[in-house]
């Protein structure tokens, strides 16, 4: 059996969700052959070599898991992407690339965090590009911890001010970017998170029956996806 979750958004002013997250490291997390965290494990991650004591906690929880036999997978997201090496290092994890192919049953499954999927948000998907720059990620690395937060609080406040704009609005994916990228996959499900709109879509693509698996964020409750021989099940775990 797998589990899948993302967009837990761990933050140091939300115990609440660290707290459940820990709960479920603990107890149907052990029960899992493999984990996967599909991206937005944190609000903001600074680097590998600077985890805050929160960062610390959860390095801590998923290496007990590791430790115990369950595999882990690890994404990033568009809040953590710097989420590497080092850290898949200290919690006994494997760092997928996005997109990832896995099999599943007899399922070619096509994982992603989904941000690159929202083409319809056309300086959002610029900033991605440039945040993704191998240099532009080096030159961040090289500053200090302190200079590195600053400049993550600017960047925080200046996304908050595009979502005003937006209306608060987290772009959807592209329906055209989701059949591409299961046509260049020759994968017929696809499983993301990001969107925060936890749900299972059907479609056809090319004559071939198609499935969208959008795991929801940790906001209000935990959302994750189990999957064994019998097939999927999106759960909603209360808080
Ligand atoms: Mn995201």
């Amino acid at each position: 059996m797998r589990l899948f979750a993302s967009d837990l958004h761990l933050d140091p002013a939300r115990p609440d969700i660290t707290g459940q997250f820990l709960e479920f490291l603990a107890g149907p997390a052990r029960e899992a052959g493999a984990l996967y965290l599909l991206g937005d494990l944190f609000e903001a991650w600074l680097g590998d070599d600077s985890p805050d004591p929160l960062g610390q906690q959860v390095i801590d929880a998923l290496a007990m898991l590791s430790v115990a036999g369950i595999a882990l997978f690890v994404m990033q997201g568009n809040r953590d992407f710097l989420i590497g090496q080092g850290f898949c290092e200290a919690v006994g994890g494997t760092l997928l690339t996005d997109p990832t192919i896995v099999t599943l049953g007899a399922e070619r499954v096509l994982l992603t965090h989904g941000d690159a999927l929202c083409t319809g948000d056309a300086g959002y998907q610029r900033l991605r590009s440039l945040v993704r720059d191998p240099e532009v990620q080096g030159a961040f690395l090289s500053l200090q911890v302190e200079r590195r937060r600053d400049l993550a609080a600017q960047a925080r406040a200046g996304s908050r001010a595009h979502l005003a704009a937006a209306d608060e609005y987290i772009t959807d994916v592209s329906q055209g970017a989701v059949e591409r990228a299961l046509a260049d996959a020759g994968a017929s499900i696809l499983l993301h998170g990001h969107t925060h709109r936890p749900g299972v879509h059907r479609f056809r693509v090319a004559g071939r029956d198609c499935t969208r698996i959008v795991l929801g964020d940790w906001h209000h409750r935990g959302s994750v996806l189990r999957w064994d021989g019998t097939g999927y099940e999106l759960l909603e775990l209360p808080r």
